[in-house]
């Protein structure tokens, strides 16, 4: 919605090393039995990725969704920003509960394409799984699974929850009530950008 909308380069580690499985590379396989599980990916591979994605796309501007993910790669975002002296204009901390990410998991639907997330019970596409904006084909994610979902949980708590203090002191922090609509966080999202931009 960002792209669309603002037509900022977005990007997200989740959805390169999905591209990477799907193309069998050796890092997309070995990130998959990784993800699968719950766990995250070594930092070393997700700085890698980022920092190449951000030469080729950063140039104007970029969010990342997913990333950092744990106090190493916030550091060294910090450290990558510096290089390329930029700055952190916005943290956005989408907050949600427990029962909300059991019900978004249970029934979400993504495109293998371009990544457009949506769910089973909107607009009748458990009946037609085809991307609304490029034709693919939307699927269900292998690690959207209910056994997996717990590991996922601790990792969060681990390894990303911690990122809240190490932003709290940061003006560019904002925290998000995620539990509601599409739309209404996305308004949010959006007045937040637009306020930056003027
Ligand atoms: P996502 O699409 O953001 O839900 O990410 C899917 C999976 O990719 C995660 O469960 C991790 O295994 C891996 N992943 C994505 N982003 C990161 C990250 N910043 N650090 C480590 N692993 C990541």
């Amino acid at each position: 919605m960002i792209t669309r909308h603002f037509a900022i380069a977005v990007t997200s580690p989740g959805m390169i090393l999905r591209r990477e499985r799907d193309l069998e590379t050796p890092l997309g396989l070995q990130a998959d039995e990784t993800s699968k599980q719950g766990g995250l990916v070594s930092d070393e591979i997700i700085i890698h990725l980022i920092e190449d994605w951000l030469n080729l796309h950063g140039q104007d501007g970029f969010v990342f969704d997913g990333f950092p993910r744990t106090l190493t790669q916030a550091q060294r975002l910090e450290e990558i920003l510096t290089k390329r002296e930029t700055t952190l204009d916005l943290v956005l901390w989408l907050e949600v509960s427990e029962e909300t990410v059991h019900d978004r998991i249970a029934g979400r639907l993504q495109c293998r394409r371009c990544g457009f997330t949506t769910s089973l019970t909107s607009a009748g596409f458990a009946a037609r799984s085809v991307c609304p904006y490029c034709d693919g084909p939307l699927i269900r994610r292998n690690d959207d699974d209910a056994s997996v979902l717990q590991t996922r949980l601790t990792e969060f708590k681990n390894k990303t929850e911690p990122l809240l203090s190490y932003y709290e002191k940061n003006d560019a922090l904002h925290r998000i009530d995620g539990n509601r609509d599409r739309d209404a966080v996305f308004a949010d999202i959006a007045a937040l950008i637009e306020n930056h931009s003027k």
